[in-house]
């Protein structure tokens, strides 16, 4: 860990101390009054290879999120897209290389402008790259990542380069890759191995290319889902010995980790950057405060105003869906087995009910649970006639639509991501997304969004990369809550938002550092 008082060389004019004295995090300190990512101490790390014995303090901690992530909607087709596999194209790019495997390489000029306007609104990772100009706090990482592949990503992706690592990239998902982008990544010398629409032997033909090369070898690891951490395993457990951290961000891949853990399998350290506050409570309570209304227009078209609208599950995700369903009008039921956030509904000024008591006057389902057959069969039945039936949580099983593959009842495609499922009487019930999460598959989310958890991403793969020896054992870890005010303060610029601080006194007074953390670990915001 770098000790307290030492120099950070990071920013011109930088003349202070780090001040921090108590905190777990490495990488920040205090500077003339701003927290700044602290590296210096740790540069020396970056040359020493982990020795068999000593290989870094592979500590863990995870966080989640593949599924949880969503991709941009602007998308880039051309007619010289032809149906030929990208793994059979020979393509290079304008310096001569051909170490990535794209849709079109031609397409790097549009992908570039889709980078561009994404990094308007990733102002954080923006000026991460500025602070890291002279220290480079990744300079030796050796990235290998496997995520959403979209204009957001790639902002990300070069920040991480822009801070001294090597990336080789895959797609966490067949569907959500932008070609362009994954283009523009190529032409700029990302080794990216991607495209819409991949076959399942493409997409571990494509994460093998990341893992799976001569002369280059991976230490970190940055995945979405665990399918990239769970092909290494498989694969090339060798790499291990090499690997100093897994940053994961899906609930999915989160729960692999632990399971890993549990076994006593996990050989490295990992972040959850799932739980971290900063993705929890923007990625699941905003980002879907600002596209449940998103998915369901484009879908249906439906106005909200005095409709009625059962939302079940009153989380982060139920409580973010209401608030934009009541703004517009709405009348909002909700459906909850907790008694807690049940009477959190009614201080908000929503009918707690059970769904069979609303279920024939609704107008449109929703389900926020992450639990399975909130909505059944015997439901479907009851609802009426245009009822528009949608999910939001991480699981396509919240609503039983498997029971609606029965010989009585008819499909009818109406659109994208929309089905008529008729009654023999010809009621309808409209299907978004077949039950699939509506946002992810439906509506773009929020770049602003994306861009807190991708500075989460960054800081905890710069912390795992950076830990001293013994800080982080072979664990599941959550980012230090130090990085994650550090996260949220590095966004605060984008809306000139202006921080109270703490005079001594009240310092003194409440037990606080100056500086943070300003708040108990078990504190729920
Ligand atoms: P949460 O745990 O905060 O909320 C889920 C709520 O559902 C809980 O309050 C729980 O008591 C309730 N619940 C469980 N079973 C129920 C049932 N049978 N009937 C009624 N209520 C029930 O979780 P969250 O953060 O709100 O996430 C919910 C789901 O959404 C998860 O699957 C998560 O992965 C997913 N998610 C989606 C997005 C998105 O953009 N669509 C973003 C983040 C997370």
């Amino acid at each position: 860990m770098a000790s307290v008082g030492s120099t950070v060389p990071l920013c011109s004019g930088y003349q202070g101390k780090c001040s921090r004295a108590d905190l777990q995090c490495a990488q920040l300190c205090e500077v003339d009054g701003e927290l700044q990512i602290q590296f210096a101490d740790d540069m020396q790390e970056f040359t020493k290879f982990p020795t068999k014995t000593g290989r870094r303090s592979l500590s863990r901690s995870i966080s989640q999120s593949s599924t949880d992530s969503y991709s941009s909607a602007a998308s880039y087709t051309d007619s010289s897209d032809d149906e030929v596999s990208p793994r059979e194209k020979q393509q290079t790019n304008s310096k001569g290389s051909s170490n990535f495997c794209v849709k079109n390489i031609k397409q790097a000029e549009f992908g570039r402008r889709e980078i561009e306007i994404a990094e308007q609104d990733m102002s954080a990772l923006i000026s991460l790259r500025k602070r890291a100009q002279g220290e480079k706090p990744l300079a030796g990482a050796k990235i290998v990542g496997c995520t959403h592949i979209t204009a957001q990503t790639a902002v990300l992706i070069e920040t991480l380069c822009a801070l001294g690592a090597q990336c080789r990239w895959s797609a966490c998902n067949i569907y959500s890759t932008q070609n362009e982008v994954a283009a523009a990544l190529a032409e700029a010398g990302v080794a990216v191995f991607a495209w819409k629409g991949e076959s399942e032997d493409d997409f571990w033909w494509c994460i093998d290319r990341c893992v799976n090369m001569d002369g280059w070898q991976a230490n970190m690891i940055l995945d979405d889902g665990g399918d990239l951490t769970h092909w290494v395993y498989k694969k090339y457990p060798n790499v291990f010995k090499k690997i100093r951290g897994i940053v994961e961000e899906s609930v999915t891949g989160v729960h692999r980790l632990y399971q890993l853990s549990k076994a006593g399998k996990l050989c490295v350290p990992a972040m959850n950057v799932n739980d971290s506050v900063t993705k929890q409570k923007f990625d699941n309570l905003y980002c879907c405060r600002e596209s449940i209304l998103d998915g369901l227009k484009r879908t249906t078209d439906v106005m909200f105003g005095g409709k009625q609208v059962v939302v079940c599950g009153y989380g982060e995700v139920g409580k973010g869906c209401c608030a934009a369903l009541k703004a517009l009008g709405a009348i909002v039921y909700i459906t909850e087995i907790d008694p807690i956030c049940a009477l959190q509904a009614c201080m908000d000024g929503f009918r707690v009910v059970k769904l069979n008591e609303v279920i024939r006057q609704v107008d449109v389902v929703i389900t926020c649970t992450g639990n399975k057959n909130v909505v059944t069969r015997e439901h479907l039945d009851r609802m009426k006639n245009s009822c528009i039936v949608c999910n939001m949580g991480h699981s396509n099983t919240e609503i039983d639509v498997t029971s609606l593959r029965t010989p009585e009842l008819t499909w009818e495609r109406v659109r994208s991501q929309v089905d008529h499922v008729i009654w023999p009487d010809g009621k309808r019930v409209v299907l978004l997304a077949e039950g699939r999460l509506l946002n992810l598959s439906c509506s773009t989310v929020p770049t602003f969004v994306l861009s807190i958890t991708a500075t989460t991403q960054a800081l905890a793969l710069i912390e795992l990369y950076n830990a001293p020896e013994g800080r982080y054992k072979q664990d599941v870890y959550l980012l230090p809550k130090k990085m994650d005010e550090y996260v949220a303060s590095l966004h605060l610029p984008s809306f000139d938002a202006h921080l109270t601080e703490l005079t001594d006194d009240q310092a003194k007074y409440l037990g606080l550092n100056k500086n943070g953390p300003f708040k108990p670990n078990y504190y729920r915001y």
